[in-house]
């Protein structure tokens, strides 16, 4: 469980807060029933005393007033049976009556002093062998002075009561809380069930999808306005990137045209009108660095043309399903010459056809690109694979070379426009190329990716779906135990005339 989860901490404080509110509520009606109890019984001792003092009002002036003050609270408050005790003293606080043990057994009233206790107040508590009685006093003034009748009762069931209430309540907090907890989770959960549903669905945007907005569910709530304000931003995002896109196809566009012309006028005046003019060897150099420079330029305009129109589509216009076994092959066959000046050979498996759909010149370029870089970073006297396999649905070609490779921390930049590892071996490239072969991957719903060894070698590997017209059973068996780990030692063993360019058709 993520314990810094929104729906952690809120349970975590709803339990808080309910453990200390049932505690509380615990306490008061404990004490409350407590004090209720305790109170009753007050009324009741005090009504019972008053009762005892009208007794001894009368009983004081008869001659056996010991007798007839036993006998009448005996008959009218009947103490043993009530479990009561009951006590007289006469006004030189000497005992007069005493009740015996109550029927209950609740208190043992020999245990009481003889002497008349020194409580003023009424009523007072006293604890006699570990029970606790609750005592009224009350005072009766006579001819023959000022009776003391004190009447009391155990408060061992009051506390029995108590204990139980007090075990209900303990046993009780952990079923509430349980309860509470749950249900709580269960309401947290659902109230932030959106939540998640909205993160899940804002995590899937990115700038290939920013048209596509988060559902929006009308409930007037906050998460609502939450939607609705992550809608808006995802339109300025959108609108931003529309903006940037325009901007790089215009820009990149509008200077198409006057670089061409201007690399053209350049090669006039250096190669055909050279001798007209009457160069001298330091004019003709400068003319010639600057061509070199202005076509390096084209190459850049020409990349960000082609990334501004693979941004809005373009790619997905011309799809046909072809044969990417005989793209690779012939696409190998025309650059070997060019291996060939680099003192590179280049090498290919022959194989079955694999089947993509997709845009054959875009993708013809992708596999150029690679081959062009393989050749660019790979040194003297080293080699380039190329390999088709269909794996899982998906056409996965590899072009491997033995060359300088890539740092580990440039890897996942490489795909980046304008990333070059470092300029000083970048080859008068610019960082567009691999920029450009993922977004072709990537808009025919394929992915490209790459292993690299500084100093021994790299391997790009590109995912395309296969044509959906293709039987899958005549190529995926072909070799989908593949794995992608292995798959350079699998091209090794299935090159075909080494140094020597094979077409498959
Ligand atoms: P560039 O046009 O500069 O070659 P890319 O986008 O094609 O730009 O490549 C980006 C960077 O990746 C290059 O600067 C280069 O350092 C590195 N790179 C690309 N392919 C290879 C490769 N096969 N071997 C080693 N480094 C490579």
């Amino acid at each position: 469980m993520n314990t810094r989860s929104l729906v952690f901490r809120l349970i975590l404080w709803y339990a808080t807060l309910l453990t200390i509110a049932f505690a509380l509520v615990g306490t008061v009606t404990l004490f409350g029933v407590e004090q209720y109890v305790e109170n009753n019984l007050e009324n009741t001792l005090a009504r019972r005393a008053q009762q005892a003092a009208e007794i001894v009002s009368h009983a004081v002036d008869t001659s056996d007033v010991k007798k007839i003050i036993a006998t009448e609270i005996e008959d009218r408050l009947t103490p043993e049976f009530s479990n009561r005790f009951v006590r007289i003293t006469n006004p030189d606080d000497n005992e007069l009556y005493r009740s015996g043990a109550p029927a209950d057994h609740s208190f043992n009233p020999a245990l009481f002093s003889e002497r008349l206790s020194n409580q003023s107040s009424s009523p007072y508590k006293i604890l006699l062998d570990r029970n606790t009685l609750l005592v009224a006093v009350t005072r009766v003034a006579t001819a023959r002075g000022i009776y003391t009748i004190e009447v009391g009762s155990s408060l061992e069931q009051i506390q029995s009561v108590e204990d139980h209430l007090l075990t209900l309540a303990l046993l009780m907090l952990p079923v509430l809380i349980g309860v509470a907890v749950g249900s709580g989770y269960f309401l947290v959960n659902r109230a932030l069930k959106p939540v998640s549903n909205i993160a899940r669905h804002a995590e899937q945007i990115t700038h290939h999808n920013l048209s596509e907005r988060l559902d929006v569910t009308p409930t007037g709530d906050e998460l609502e306005r939450l939607s609705v304000s992550l809608n808006r931003m995802i339109a300025r995002l959108d609108e931003a990137f529309q903006n940037s896109r325009r901007f790089l196809a215009d820009a990149s566009h509008e200077l198409r045209t006057p670089l061409t012309i201007i690399k053209g006028e350049l090669e006039e005046l250096a190669l055909r009108r050279r001798n007209v003019l009457q160069l001298d060897r330091e004019t003709q150099d400068k003319i010639g660095n600057v061509l070199e420079e202005m076509q390096r330029l084209i190459v850049i305009v020409e990349g960000l043309f082609a990334l501004s129109r693979l941004d809005a589509g373009e790619a997905q216009r011309e799809w046909v399903t072809f044969n990417l076994v005989e793209l690779v092959a012939t696409t190998a066959d025309q650059m070997k010459l060019l291996a060939d000046d680099a003192g590179l050979t280049i090498q290919y498996a022959t194989q079955q056809s694999i089947s993509v759909t997709g845009d054959r010149s875009r993708l013809k370029q992708v596999v150029v690109n690679l081959i062009d870089n393989a050749i660019k970073y790979t040194p003297l006297g080293g080699s380039i694979w190329l390999q088709v396999n269909s794996v899982h649905n998906q056409a996965h070609l590899e072009i491997s070379d033995t060359g300088i490779g890539i740092p580990a921390e440039a890897l996942p930049r490489v795909f980046d426009r304008f990333f070059r590892v470092d300029k000083a071996r970048s080859r008068g490239g610019a960082g567009l190329g691999l920029a450009i072969v993922k977004s072709i991957c990537l808009a025919h719903g394929g992915n490209i990716f790459v292993e690299s060894q500084l100093g021994k070698g790299s391997r790009f590997t590109i995912s395309l779906p296969l044509a959906k017209t293709i039987a899958s059973e005549t190529y995926s068996t072909v070799h989908a135990e593949t794995d992608i780990r292995n798959r350079a030692e699998v091209s090794t063993t299935s090159i075909v005339n080494t140094n020597t360019l094979e077409s498959t058709e």
